[in-house]
């Protein structure tokens, strides 16, 4: 069997990869502007047999997520303005998660859900799921679509799927044990939350017939000591993978080892740009703008996803041409705090916390004003793992001496019990900024 699952698309020589997506790119705004209300107005000035180069691509203007919230107000139905098909064609409703502001709603058709599909099955193919194996998805799918398009995808292949809804934590670790499932998807905080409930049940995950972690939703399964981490706790290859409700997963990891993302360039126009809105090159990093390509009910043209990559500066030797990532998603460009004049990733924090054994895997970072000086403060808290006999004190200064090394930035390190910080059953919300004078969006 093939390593890929459109063999043909996924090894196609640039010139003819870059020919095809322009081709697909000109069908999708030409049906967006002749279908959609709000894309009618919003590209009124443009001729879709006039994109013939990638420069001209970047002459149509981006879409906001705002932009899109308010299209959906404007109109009729559930999805206002935003619609390009009858809406008796919409077969699936889904929805973003909302953690800033309204939810989009996403209408989908047959023919997406088939794209959906399909994009999916590109992902779990790379990642290693094959008929023979079983399929395990421990989240309760709810309105959100990345679970229904990964269900939907085993299928495809001919895996066979176990849904996990509506279950508690300590019930899906028994469906593991019990019904020996080769591949389980989740976030990667809740793989770290079914270790420690696993744990709680005397059951070893590394000891489970679990081989292939597909982490979704969360750029953890990419920051190399939660990786390591993942992998020793399951006893498996953990793989990470990248998507939006709105675009879809527009990225994926293809083995085990490597520590980025491909495109996926037959099903999407990706395109990394800086501050200037000008490509970036391999080995710098700049911000995803993403158009699906083949969308019907609610096409998307060049929208900003606001995640921020890094352009791998050698091509993947897994024979794929799609462009490839280097690291994952580094994080949204609103995650990116300044402090004290230091720009702070969220990721190093965590590489650093999971990367220390005497603290569980669970933190919380507060920023705060400073009470007297005019400076930020910054605040981790952490567990202290009860199978280390190391003092609070210890942990507190071996944490902030590794911290100051890869954030130049000074912590003051809280160190409690196990179990003191909330679990999350999906994603963590680790970060706080309670700054009255702070300073946002910095690149
Ligand atoms: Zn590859």
């Amino acid at each position: 069997m093939s390593e890929m699952w459109n063999p043909i698309l996924e090894t196609m020589a640039l010139d003819d990869l870059r020919a095809y997506q322009l081709d697909q790119f000109r069908e999708q705004v030409e049906h967006a502007k002749d279908d959609s209300p709000f894309y009618a107005e919003k590209l009124s000035g443009i001729s879709p047999d006039d994109i013939t180069s990638l420069a001209d691509v970047r002459e149509l203007p981006t879409t906001t997520k705002d932009e899109l919230r308010e299209a959906q107000r404007e109109g009729d139905g559930l999805y206002g303005d935003l619609l390009a098909e009858d809406a008796e064609s919409v077969v699936s409703y889904h929805q973003t998660s909302g953690t800033t502001g309204r939810p989009v709603r996403q209408a989908d058709s047959l023919p997406d859900w088939e794209w959906w599909t399909d994009s999916w099955a590109t992902v779990l193919w790379a990642q290693g799921v094959r008929p023979d194996d079983r399929v395990f998805l421990p989240f309760s799918y709810s309105v959100f679509v990345a679970f229904w398009a990964a269900h939907a995808a085993a299928e495809r292949i001919g895996a066979e799927v176990i849904p996990g809804g509506g279950m508690s934590s300590a019930q899906r670790v028994e469906k593991i044990e019990t019904l020996d499932p080769t591949v389980v998807a989740v976030t990667p905080t809740y793989a770290f939350r079914l270790a420690e409930v696993a744990e709680q049940e005397g059951i070893d995950l590394a000891e489970t017939a679990i081989e292939t972690v597909v982490c979704a939703g969360e750029p953890g399964a990419s920051v190399p000591s939660t990786k390591d981490e993942l992998e020793a706790l399951w006893g498996a290859d953990v793989y990470d993978h990248a998507g939006a409700t709105e675009a879809g997963a527009w990225g994926f990891a293809c083995d085990g080892d490597t520590l980025g993302l491909h495109f996926n360039e037959a099903r999407f126009l990706v395109e990394v740009l800086d501050g200037d809105d000008e490509p970036v090159g391999p080995g710098e990093t700049g911000r995803l703008v993403v158009t699906p390509l083949n969308r019907s009910a609610q096409p998307y043209v060049r929208s900003e996803l606001k995640d921020r990559i890094r352009l791998a500066e050698e091509s993947c030797d897994c024979g794929r041409t799609f462009r490839v990532t280097d690291g994952g998603v580094l994080g949204r460009e609103d995650e990116f705090r300044t402090i004290n004049g230091t720009l702070l990733s969220p990721r190093a924090v965590e590489d650093v916390v999971h990367g220390y054994d005497p603290v569980t895997n669970e933190f919380r970072v507060r920023i705060e004003d400073h009470p007297e000086k005019d400076l930020d403060t910054l605040e981790l808290r952490v567990e202290a793992d009860g199978e280390y006999d190391y003092d609070a004190d210890r942990i507190a200064t071996e944490l902030d001496k590794e911290l100051k090394k890869r954030t130049h930035l000074s912590f003051d390190v809280d160190v409690s019990s196990p179990g003191t910080l909330d679990r999350n059953e999906l994603k963590s919300d680790r970060f706080t900024d309670a700054r009255t004078r702070r300073t946002q969006y910095e690149q």
